[in-house]
């Protein structure tokens, strides 16, 4: 007898929207974290509510994130309103200032009908930017540790069942089937299971699918306050960026490290962050360091995420491998998902994000 019709395996801002869309349709679902939920990459996200490299993006992942751009404004209401905790979902607009890259911007701007302007000068304090800058208005940032919260709270008040420090070791299947979940030496059953465990997937599918490439990419991130607004739109420079909040803080984002599941921040990474931002934002050289964190992202070795049934297994489903973009795909993942157990159709054609060609479909109840 099955104790819940979904079990989801990670909580993260993949996981958490998951769950919630699941049980928005009626379904039983529980959701399991080694930790607490929300306090690993989605945590350390900046928020930005655009893939780094836009006009350079796999097609099928350009897909899923205009998705995620056309559902947020109203996500976050919902969010806001159901639980009193503001996502601060912001049009801030971003700025490309990566002069090697302007050309192909405008070009892939003007191909899909996206609003930009080319801006010698940008409202800031004296920014040091090339004259080409383009600058995308309808860009929109959130703070993903308000998202979070306002997720939790969600899922909370919806019912999902929320097993916080409970690892889970190992996947039970029988005759290419799931059966349970072993947790802290207990057994949970569930008519299905949802792998949403971000860095971490591939070490849960080792034994089951070997076929899913994810691994850990570091990235290291810091937080400063100026006495004044450094800033009013994010600032996008190749990997490098800064985002404006509206308190007046500024995030300068972000390091690339293949170093494992090594969380460690650095003393090198710090200078390197800094320097850069000083170059672009002069002001900052005497802006207070506020804080510096990092995350480990989860990187797909197909260029967009796992979403859908694995190979061999009749009722193990992924959402996961969003690397840089999770925060910005995550509705839009979890809405592709739910549709596709549900049987419906959607936004978007399965067999793209899809494993394996054969689409099963759980039904919720
Ligand atoms: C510095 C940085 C900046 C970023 N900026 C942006 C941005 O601006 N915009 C954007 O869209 N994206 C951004 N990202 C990417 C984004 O954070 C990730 O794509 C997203 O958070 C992935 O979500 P997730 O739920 O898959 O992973 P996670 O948030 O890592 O969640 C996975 C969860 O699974 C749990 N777990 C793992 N193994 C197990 C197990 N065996 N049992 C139980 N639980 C388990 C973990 O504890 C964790 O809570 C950034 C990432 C970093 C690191």
């Amino acid at each position: 007898m099955a104790n819940f019709d979904f079990i989801i395996v990670g909580g993260g801002v993949i996981g958490m929207t998951t769950a919630r869309e699941l049980a928005l349709r009626g379904a039983s679902v529980a959701i399991f974290d080694k930790g607490k939920l929300g306090q690993e990459a989605s945590w350390a996200a900046g928020g930005i509510l655009s893939s780094m490299r836009p006009w350079a993006e796999h097609p099928v992942s350009a897909e899923l994130s205009e998705q995620g751009k056309h559902l947020y404004p109203q996500y976050a209401v919902d969010l806001k309103n159901e639980t009193g905790v503001d996502p601060e979902y912001v049009k801030s607009g971003l700025v490309i200032i990566e002069s090697t890259h302007i050309a192909a911007v405008k070009q892939w701007a003007q191909s899909k009908r996206i609003l930009f302007e080319e801006c010698s000068s940008i409202p800031g304090m004296g920014l040091n930017i090339p004259k080409q800058a383009i600058l995308l208005p309808e860009i929109a940032q959130l703070r993903p540790p308000r998202l979070l919260d306002a997720l939790y709270k969600s899922l909370k008040s919806l019912s999902v069942s929320i097993f916080e420090n409970s690892q889970i070791t190992r996947l039970v299947t029988k005759h290419n089937r799931f059966e349970s979940i072993e947790t802290n030496g207990d057994k949970r059953v569930a008519d299905n299971v949802i792998i949403t465990a971000g860095a971490w997937s591939k070490v849960l599918l080792e034994s089951i699918a070997d076929d899913i490439n994810i691994k850990p990419i570091h990235g290291q991130m810091l937080c400063v306050k100026g006495t004044e607004q450094l800033l009013d739109s994010i600032l996008l420079d190749g990997g490098h960026y800064l985002i404006p909040r509206l308190d007046g803080h500024v995030l300068i984002g972000s390091t690339m490290e293949d170093t494992g599941f090594n969380k460690v921040t650095t003393a090198t990474a710090r200078r390197e962050l800094m320097d850069w931002a000083i170059s672009v934002c002069p002001a900052i050289e005497i802006a207070q360091l506020i804080k510096h964190w990092s995350g480990l992202r989860p990187s797909s070795d197909i260029e967009k995420p796992y979403i859908g049934p694995v190979s061999n297994i009749d009722n193990i489903y992924l959402n996961t491998g969003h690397f840089r973009k999770g925060i910005l795909q995550a509705p839009a993942s979890a809405k592709l998902l739910a549709d596709m157990l549900s049987g419906e159709s959607s936004f978007m054609d399965f067999e793209k994000l899809s494993i394996h060609q054969e689409q099963n479909v759980a039904k919720i109840a």
